[in-house]
């Protein structure tokens, strides 16, 4: 059986607290590390927000897995590759780095180093970060977050930081306008890197604009396992989403990466809280599942730049895989060669650009959850 541990953890005060009973629960699904080798610890570090933004792995996470590296004798390094700006300013903005400091932790940036390929099983060219491809223990602390492109970033989208810097960039061409082709590419990385943890941040999520625009949600919960993919699909399901509308998490249910009947979720109980799904998302409307997941690739819509908040900084040109932006304020777009990534929404430091809902919205009523 895959064990996935949830814990109830309602303020990031008791994060040591649910993290002790998350690796309790977990029993003999380890070894997570071994004494004296250095770890590996990957939180998300997408952009420099500050923690209460619910952007970026919160620092008291992180706290928790250094203080439990350090308890097994370990050697714990930080690293990961930023989507904008550097991993020391992503980190001193986050006060993830005053974390690193406290506890004489390395941080790394992963989009400066030595870069390896790697075939998976379905691209053969994949470029890594030496230091992430190498690691014998890699610790994955993902955020819970919505996301306009993949619908949901739990633990399998979040090693997409180990691929440095720009060359994010090339693997959203490579994909186009298919997010099952990405959600493969994701899918070759989780085989390249097994993690051999995995801890989900979901004290404070993310819901509507994500992963950097949207709400915070108190959802109340840290994930853990050493199957990222079975981790993804429980937080799916309890993001009140059905998890084959996830792309990764429909990937790995139908490879037989994940089999539900062989997931046992340990811990406390908790029951699907509906987060606002990213507008434009794979999560955002509802029809019967096989027209949905049909109708998806063509009702992806374009995104939207609002020239009022633009400030014409290029970041989003960027980013752009496609060659679909060209510099101005707003950006001049192309909707031909747009590949529908949103990474021009994910980075924008504005919020100037908007991806409308797809054609038929969810209309279900928002339950439960506080929102800040
Ligand atoms: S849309 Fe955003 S990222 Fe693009 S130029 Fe304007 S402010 Fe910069
Ligand atoms: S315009 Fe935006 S959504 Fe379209 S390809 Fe470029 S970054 Fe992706």
């Amino acid at each position: 059986m895959t064990v996935v541990a949830r814990v109830v953890c309602p303020d990031y005060d008791r994060v040591d607290d649910a993290l002790r009973r998350a690796l309790e629960f977990l029993g003999d699904q380890g070894p997570f590390a071994a004494p004296g080798e250095p770890v590996l610890l990957k939180p998300n570090l997408l952009a420099p927000y500050p923690a209460a933004a619910a952007v970026t792995t919160h620092p008291a996470v992180l706290d928790a897995l250094l203080s439990a590296a350090c308890d097994l004798g370990a050697r714990p390094v930080v690293a990961d590759s930023p989507g904008f700006g550097s991993a020391e300013r992503v980190a001193r903005v986050s006060g993830i780095l005053a974390v690193c400091r406290r506890h004489g932790a390395p941080l790394l940036d992963l989009g400066v180093g030595e870069v390896r390929r790697a075939s998976g099983r379905t691209y053969r060219d994949l470029e890594l970060a030496r230091e992430a491809l190498e690691a014998r223990w890699l610790w994955n602390l993902p955020k819970w977050k919505t996301h306009t492109m993949m619908g949901l970033t739990l633990g399998v989208k979040n090693l997409y930081g180990c691929v440095p810097g720009k060359r994010k960039v090339a693997g959203h061409f490579r994909a186009g306008r298919s997010v099952d082709s990405f959600a493969r590419s994701l899918l070759d990385l989780w085989d390249l890197l097994k993690p051999a943890l995995t801890v989900l941040d979901g004290v404070v999520a993310m819901e509507g604009a994500g992963p950097s625009r949207g709400r915070p949600i108190v959802r109340g919960l840290l994930l853990a396992s050493s199957d990222a993919p079975a981790l993804d699909w429980e937080a799916a399901r309890l993001s009140g989403f059905d998890p084959r509308d996830v792309p990764t998490v429909r990937l790995c249910l139908a490879q037989g990466r994940v089999r539900p009947e062989r997931v046992e979720v340990c811990g406390d109980p908790a029951e699907p809280l509906r987060f606002e799904p990213a507008a434009g998302s794979p999560c955002d409307f509802s029809l019967p599942g096989p027209l949905k997941r049909l109708l998806a690739g063509v009702l992806s819509p374009a995104p939207r730049f609002d020239a009022r908040l633009c400030t014409g900084c290029a970041a989003c040109c960027e980013a752009c895989p496609a060659g679909a932006l060209t510099p101005g304020a707003p950006p001049e777009f192309s909707q031909e060669r747009c590949v529908r990534c949103y990474c021009c929404q994910e980075l924008c430091p504005s919020g100037a650009v908007r991806v409308p809902p797809r054609g038929i919205r969810r209309r279900l009523p928002l339950v439960g959850g506080r929102r800040s």
